[in-house]
């Protein structure tokens, strides 16, 4: 497609405007343009990107809850960049384009980087304090102001449901290939109903979480390495921040990669240590006892979790996730259990 069209709606470009268009293939969900223009000698750099519609059913929503984040942010003196939103030239925070995709643009945060695996510990604690400040300024803002951009998103009853329906359905070969998985899991069938009761009954209270705190969502310096800023902010939604912990130690303690069953050598203690320091630096002054002792626990399930999301998946004949060889989400499924064995290590689930 023709991106100027779309670049035109937000910015009015000159024909002697040098404008180059460059993809950054860094994300999955979202087509990310990085779009440069030579104004006078002086470039200006910006974020064009295309919200995947598939996934995200509502944009409106998503740019409404950006714009109430970033606005909160602001307010409560956050001491980074924050991912700005540059409205159309309608004023408006999106653009529909002729196949009724809806693009926004943001402030391009210069002279940084993203790396999408932990390299080191003093990474996991740079990441983890980042978002450890981001979460520090939003934990007073009202999660009703704020929709869950996928619903159902942390719905782990409906996880353990859905598995339960695969396996129901799946074919006598596919069983019989993960059947110590599925032992595995059905062995642990219990472990999410803690997690699950306390969301219900408000002792791992709502608040406005990122739910997607990878590492490659955090945006380094060039010079100092240190976290400059949030980037992704598709999928802030009114859940337990208990969630955005345990997917942080599910993408920053596990050394293999998500698809690789071997055991050894898997987990990282140091770095666990490291993102929940970084974690707790800031916000361990407003959050409760209860939710500070469910840490390790909420590592636990999480990590187990996307175990059950795999294995459902290779049951289900590998509707949802994109496969490379049949048995790739077996093996992904084996990669989280073998992280979830080592974090059972840590504290005997109750
Ligand atoms: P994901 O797979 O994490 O869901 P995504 O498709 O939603 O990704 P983003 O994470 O928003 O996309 O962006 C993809 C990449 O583009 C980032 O990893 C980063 O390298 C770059 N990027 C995004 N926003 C900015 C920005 N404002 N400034 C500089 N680089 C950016
Ligand atoms: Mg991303």
């Amino acid at each position: 497609m023709n991106y100027s069209t779309i670049l035109n709606t937000f910015i009015t470009t000159q024909e002697s405007d040098n404008v180059s268009i460059q993809a950054i293939t860094d994300g999955h969900i979202n087509t990310t343009l990085q779009v440069s223009i030579l104004e006078n000698g002086d470039t200006k750099h910006y974020i064009l990107q295309k919200i995947n519609h598939y996934i995200f059913k509502n944009p409106k929503a998503i740019m409404n809850s950006i714009e109430v984040v970033n606005q909160h942010l602001h307010q409560n003196g956050y001491p980074y960049e924050r991912l700005e939103t540059i409205p159309n030239l309608k004023g408006e925070l999106l653009s529909i384009d002729e196949n009724g995709n809806y693009w926004r643009m943001t402030k391009y945060i210069p002279n940084t980087y993203c790396v999408t695996k932990v390299e080191n510990k003093e990474q996991a604690y740079e990441a983890a304090q980042t978002l450890s400040v981001f979460y520090s300024k939003i934990l007073d803002l009202n999660p009703e102001l704020i929709e869950s951009s996928i619903p159902g998103f942390i719905d782990f009853e409906k996880r353990i449901n859905d598995y339960k329906k695969a396996l129901e359905a799946a074919s006598d070969s596919r069983i019989q290939e993960a059947q110590s998985e599925i032992d595995f899991i059905n062995l642990h069938l219990d472990l999410p109903n803690r997690f699950v009761e306390n969301q219900k009954n408000g002792n791992f209270p709502l608040r406005v979480v990122h739910a997607d705190p990878k590492i490659s969502n955090v945006l380094f310096d060039n010079d100092s390495h240190k976290g400059r800023c949030v980037i992704d902010l598709d999928t802030l939604m009114p859940a337990t921040i208990l969630y955005d912990f345990g997917d942080m130690v599910r993408s920053y303690t596990n050394l293999r990669e998500e698809d690789d069953p071997i055991a050894d050598n898997i987990f990282s203690k140091e770095y666990f240590d490291a993102v929940k320091e970084g974690f707790l630096s800031h916000t361990s002054e407003s959050l409760t006892d209860f939710e500070k002792q469910n840490l390790d626990y909420a590592g636990q399930v999480v990590v187990f979790i996307q175990a059950v999301r795999f294995l459902t998946d290779f049951l289900d004949n590998d509707q949802y996730y994109k496969i490379n060889y049949p048995t790739h989400n077996l093996d992904r499924t084996k990669n989280q259990i073998n992280l979830v064995k080592e974090l059972l290590k840590l504290e005997p689930a109750l």
